[in-house]
C-alpha cells in the first residue's frame, strides 16, 4: 500500500530564506514518526508546510495519494489531517467542552462530532472532569490534553503533533505520550511528532527522522536510533 505521506525534495521557508531544503521521507499508514533535530533544525517549519500553513517553494507533498501543493488549510483539515501546534492553541476564554466542540465544528454530520466528543472525554477523564472550567485554569498538562482533544474530535487520519512536551513535568510527558500510544491503539492513527524530549519519544515512536540545518540526515528505526549508541552519539548528540 502507498504510504499515507510522502514528502519529495520539500523546499520551504520564509521570504527568501530557505529553512528546509529537498526534504523526502515517507509514514506509513498507522506509523508514528519522531521528527528530531537541534533547535533551529526546521521542524516547526516542516509542520507548519504540511498542514498548508507555509506554501513550500519547490517540491511535492503527497497526502492520501493527493498533491497538497495549493491547497487551503480548511481543506486539508477536511482530508483528515490535524495540526497541534507548538505552545497548543487553546482558547483561554472558553471552556473545556467549548474548545473541544470547536475541534468538530467542520464535521459535516452533527451526530458523528457528539459520538467523537464522547470518545475524546472516554479517552482523557482529566477532560471529563473539568469539562466547566475555562482555558487558563487549567494545567500545562491539562491544556496539552485539551489541545489533542480537539484535534481528535475532527477524527484526523494524520495527527502532526508540535512539541507535546513543552514545558510539561516528565510524569505528565509520561501521561501525555502514553495517552498517544493508547490512542494509536484504539484507533490505528498516523502521527507525525515534533519533540525535543528524545529519549522519551523514541520509547514511543515507530521511526525517527532526523533533521539537520533543514536536510534529512537520518531516517531509521526508533529502536536503533534509542540502542545504537554510536548513532545516537553522531545525530542526536548524547
Ligand atoms: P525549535 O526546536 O527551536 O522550535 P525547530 O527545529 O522547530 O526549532 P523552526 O522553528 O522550524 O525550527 O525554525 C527553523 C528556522 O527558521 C530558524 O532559523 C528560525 O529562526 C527560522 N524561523 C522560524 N519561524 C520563522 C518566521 N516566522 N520567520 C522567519 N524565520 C523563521
Amino acid at each position: 500500500m502507498a504510504p499515507l505521506l510522502e514528502v519529495d525534495e520539500l523546499t520551504c521557508g520564509y521570504g527568501p530564506v530557505s529553512v528546509l531544503r529537498e526534504v523526502s521521507f515517507t509514514v506509513e499508514r498507522g506509523e508514528c514518526v519522531a521528527v528530531l533535530g537541534a533547535n533551529g533544525a526546521g521542524k516547526t517549519t516542516l509542520l507548519r508546510a504540511l498542514s498548508g500553513l507555509l506554501r513550500p517553494t519547490a517540491g511535492r507533498i503527497v497526502y492520501d495519494g493527493a498533491d497538497l501543493r495549493g491547497v487551503p488549510v480548511e481543506k486539508v483539515v477536511r482530508r483528515g489531517l490535524a495540526h497541534v501546534p507548538e505552545g497548543r492553541g487553546v482558547v483561554a476564554e472558553l471552556t473545556v467542552d467549548e474548545n473541544l466542540r470547536l475541534g468538530g465544528l467542520w464535521r459535516p454530520d452533527r451526530k458523528d462530532a457528539r459520538t467523537a466528543l464522547a470518545e475524546v472525554y472516554e479517552l482523557f477523564d482529566p477532560l471529563a472532569r473539568r469539562k466547566g472550567s475555562v482555558g487558563h485554569q487549567l494545567s500545562g498538562g491539562e491544556r496539552q490534553m485539551l489541545a489533542l482533544g480537539r484535534a481528535l474530535v475532527a477524527r484526523p487520519t494524520l495527527l502532526l503533533l508540535d512539541e507535546p512536551s513543552l514545558g510539561l513535568a516528565p510524569r505528565v510527558t509520561a501521561q501525555i505520550l502514553g495517552l498517544l500510544t493508547r490512542l494509536r491503539e484504539r484507533t490505528g492513527l498516523t502521527v507525525l511528532l515534533v519533540e525535543q524530549n528524545v529519549r522519551s519519544v523514541l520509547s514511543v515512536a515507530d521511526r525517527g527522522v532526523v533533521l539537520s540545518v533543514g536536510r534529512v540526515a537520518l531516517s531509521a528505526p526508533a529502536a536503533r536510533l534509542r540502542d545504537d549508541d554510536d548513532l545516537r552519539h553522531a545525530y542526536l548528540g548524547f
